[in-house]
């Protein structure tokens, strides 16, 4: 270990959406920020790489938006789920749009977005453990730097936003329980699609689901998600399954980057805050990637916990206590957006089911629109209780 480290307001773990944008904001406020990332940047990301309406607002008020669309994202107005002429189409409401752009590029604004507020970035360092004080509260970090040395550097509050296998929460231990939804996530870029019209696409068949969405600059995302014992198979043989994929699903387009794995998904948490730590995006609990609003989740989980950072560490203490009010929040925020995505979930994993549903959709496209607007969070979700709505679903 190279001397000894001067004690930060706060070490954030992980330089994705959710820990860049709360680096920003602590930053802004005037605290010693430092964020610490296991990558070096640019790196790709797992992910189907859709900023939803509501995402598009949050980088807005992040302040980072012009510097995002000078990366000439794809424009997003909606989603066309299912195969041919067993799908169905759903837009946001007019006004509202969302983008397509390579997590490689995004993640990399956010982060520099952070480091311009004034937080300090050193990437290249694995965080692997917690520093504990004599009464057990999180006093700090422990990891391995690119030369693999060792480093501990104490600070007031600990933010895991280490994204799904947060080393964070694990060692808070409030990990709910062990994945029961068992899926598995191929991703790559390809090129030569035809035009999307604006338009992702998610096609549903069996027990496989393909999103597909344009990128911009010729090239457009395509993520294969796997159920169950069909994901074991998979392992180990990403690429030919990709490249047949890309077949079956009659895609017309060529792999053009190596294709990235992730899974399981289902990651609960029994709360977001302990004393002298914090969870925030993935690592503060997830559980399906179908309905695409882990970037907003994200970005205004960093929002709600900000504040209530911001407040404890002016009133002196980081207690579990002090940050409760950030748990409630985010509950308050997500609670009922979790819901639908297991709803969602349930329906699109019975081929049965989702057959008579998408058949309805077609005849009600309303019904479509209702529920793509929940999912890209323009709406909210009591919206889709409406009396109207409800008529068209039964008759
Ligand atoms: C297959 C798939 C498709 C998806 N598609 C979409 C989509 O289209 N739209 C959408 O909005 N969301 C989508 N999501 C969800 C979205 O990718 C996540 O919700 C989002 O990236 C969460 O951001 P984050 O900052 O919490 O975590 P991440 O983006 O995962 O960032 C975590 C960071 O922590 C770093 N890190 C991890 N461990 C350590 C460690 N021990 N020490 C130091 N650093 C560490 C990582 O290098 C990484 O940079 C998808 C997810 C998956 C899996």
């Amino acid at each position: 270990m190279v001397g000894a480290a001067r004690t930060r307001d706060v070490v954030v773990v992980g330089g994705g959406p959710a820990g860049s944008a709360l680096a920003h904001r602590l930053a802004s406020l005037g605290r010693d920020v430092l964020l610490l990332d296991r990558a070096e940047f640019p790196r790709r990301k797992p992910c189907g790489e859709c900023v939803n309406p509501a995402a598009v607002r949050a980088l807005d008020r992040l302040g980072v938006l012009p510097a995002v669309l000078a990366a000439h994202p794809a424009p997003l107005h909606g989603w066309r789920i299912g195969a041919g002429a067993e799908g169905f189409g759903g837009s946001f409401p007019r006004g509202e749009s969302g983008f397509a752009l390579p997590r490689a590029v995004l993640d990399r604004i956010l982060l520099d977005h952070a480091r311009a507020a004034g937080a300090e970035v050193r990437t290249g360092v694995r965080v692997t453990d917690l520093l504990r004080d004599e009464s057990g509260a999180v006093a700090g970090v422990r990891g391995v730097d690119a030369d693999g040395r060792p480093v501990e550097i104490p600070a007031r509050l600990v933010v895991g936003a280490d994204g799904l296998r947060s080393v964070v929460l694990r060692r808070l231990g409030l990990l709910k329980r062990g994945p029961r939804l068992r899926k598995l996530a191929l991703t790559a870029h390809v090129t030569g699609m035809h035009d999307m019209g604006g338009r992702g696409e998610l096609r549903v068949r069996g027990r496989e689901c393909v999103g597909i969405a344009d990128v911009g600059d010729g090239s457009a995302n395509v993520t294969v998600v796997v159920t169950g014992g069909h994901a074991e198979g998979v392992r180990g043989h990403a690429a030919d399954f990709f490249d047949d994929a890309l077949r079956r699903h009659g895609i017309g387009a060529w792999r053009v980057d190596d294709v990235l794995a992730t899974g399981p998904f289902d990651w609960p948490i029994r709360r977001a805050v302990a004393d002298g730590a914090l969870l925030v995006g993935d690592a503060a609990g997830y559980y399906d990637p179908f309905t695409g609003q882990g970037i907003y989740r994200a970005l205004h989980g960093a929002e709600l916990a900000a504040r209530t950072v911001d407040a404890a560490l002016r009133a002196g203490g980081v207690t579990s206590a002090a940050l409760a009010p950030y748990d409630r929040a985010r509950r308050r925020a997500f609670g009922a957006g979790e819901r639908v995505q297991h709803v969602v979930e349930g329906v699109v994993s019975r081929p049965a089911l989702f057959g008579a549903v998408a058949a309805r959709f077609r005849r009600r496209p309303v019904l479509a629109d209702a529920v793509i607007r929940v999912t890209g969070d323009v709406s909210p979700v009591r919206s889709l209780l409406r009396p109207s709505l409800l008529a068209r679903l039964v008759w």
